[in-house]
């Protein structure tokens, strides 16, 4: 099999593993008891948070951990929404691809009465900060916009749109879900009063990620119960996955420079063996991208047909984003981006991870060139 994937998910790193492993076996004491089992187990969430905080250039008391990238989305707008009715700003500035966790978030808001105004890149599939600013009104009480998009992978202004916001006095929430672990974040110098993340795109485990929320903003809790994380999300915390989200974050952190080179030269090497097939259009090659992300559109090829006979060579591909795998609808990202809609429908992700080799790169162009050919003719 080779793992083109990434972006949707990622292999767990062996140190997290490592590091979960006592947490899901003979270390289980539950973090709010007061009792030894369960205070090493409150000592071992601590470490975490302060670790992940270090590395994202937070404070310890900003993290607030959950079960990943769509919770820590939906707690930042729900936050975010609550501000806005204090403070009687109740206009949103957002993009039209960002991910459905911040779309479909954004489209409850505005059943609630507020205005949501969606900026769309055009061709470049970058918006300009001039575009954000031209959009803010008196009552603009947030901005949503992500850090990277996952499908295209390119790079968003969010340092600069974070100055703007801050300047501005309106709340900045980020969705930096598919740059944490891939480029370096530094949540202080985005300027981000919210920011997601999610431990399984950096190699970390399911099922667990962390919303970085300024500490004097009341976080409107989507599930009240017991108080765990100060009362921003209740629930027995997951130890064995808050603990495996901060080991994989450290491991990123450590290999980043390396890992970013590697990966940029693969995609790199892909794009330039896959940019001689006719037909194939590479997309945001003139844009900041992601180094593991490589998208582009086949010319009279349909995706759900490309995915399957890729996958039926052995190569785990996307058209987009996982969670719209499947649908027919063509992808709302390269909509926003006024991709020709025939174009889009034959839309490929490839993200690669450091592990991938030269030697599965030089397969996949082969194969992928050997199929585009036989479905056009
Ligand atoms: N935001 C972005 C940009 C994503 O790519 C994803 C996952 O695909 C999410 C949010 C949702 O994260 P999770 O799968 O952890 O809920």
């Amino acid at each position: 099999m080779i793992y083109l994937d990434n972006a949707a998910s990622t292999a767990l790193s062996p140190a997290a593993l490592e590091a979960m492993l006592p947490w899901m076996t003979e270390q289980y004491g539950n973090p709010s008891s007061l009792h030894r089992a369960g205070q090493r187990a409150a000592q071992a969430v601590s470490e975490a948070r302060a670790q992940t905080a270090k590395i994202l250039h937070a404070r310890r008391g900003m993290v607030c951990f959950t079960s990943g990238g769509t919770e820590a989305d939906a707690l930042a707008l729900s936050t975010a929404a609550a501000w806005g009715e204090r403070h009687g700003k109740r206009h949103i500035v957002s993009a039209a691809f960002e991910h459905h966790a911040v779309l479909r978030g954004l489209e409850h808001l505005a059943e609630k009465g507020f205005s949501v105004t969606f900026l769309s890149p055009g061709p470049s599939g970058r918006i300009r900060a001039e575009q954000v600013a031209d959009a803010i009104r008196d009552d603009t009480g947030l901005v949503s916009l992500m850090a990277a998009n996952n499908e295209t992978g390119i790079l968003q202004p969010a340092a600069e749109v974070g100055a703007l916001c801050r300047e501005r006095g309106i709340l900045f929430h980020t969705d930096a879900v598919q740059a944490v672990g891939h480029i370096p974040v530094d949540a202080e110098a985005l300027g981000a009063d919210l920011l997601s993340l999610s431990a399984h795109k950096f190699h970390g485990p399911k099922g667990v990620g962390a919303l970085l929320c300024r500490e004097d903003l009341p976080v409107v809790p989507l599930l009240p119960g017991g108080g765990q994380e100060r009362g921003r999300r209740s629930g027995t915390e997951n130890v064995p996955g808050i603990v495996g989200l901060a080991a994989a974050l450290l491991q990123a952190d450590t290999s980043m420079e390396a890992d970013m080179a590697r990966t940029a030269a693969l995609r790199d090497r892909l794009a330039e063996a896959v940019s001689r097939i006719p037909g194939v259009h590479l997309t945001g090659m003139d844009q900041p991208r992601l180094p593991g992300i490589l998208h582009l559109c086949v010319e009279g090829v349909r995706r759900d047909t490309l995915l399957l006979l890729l996958d039926q060579a052995g190569i785990c591909a996307s058209a987009g984003s996982a969670c719209s795998a499947g649908a027919l609808e063509p992808s709302h990202v390269l909509r926003s981006m006024d991709v020709p809609e025939p174009l889009s429908m034959g839309a490929l992700r490839s993200s690669l991870s450091p592990a991938n080799t030269e030697a599965e790169i030089d397969t996949t162009a082969e194969i992928l060139s050997d199929l585009i050919h036989r479905l056009k003719n």
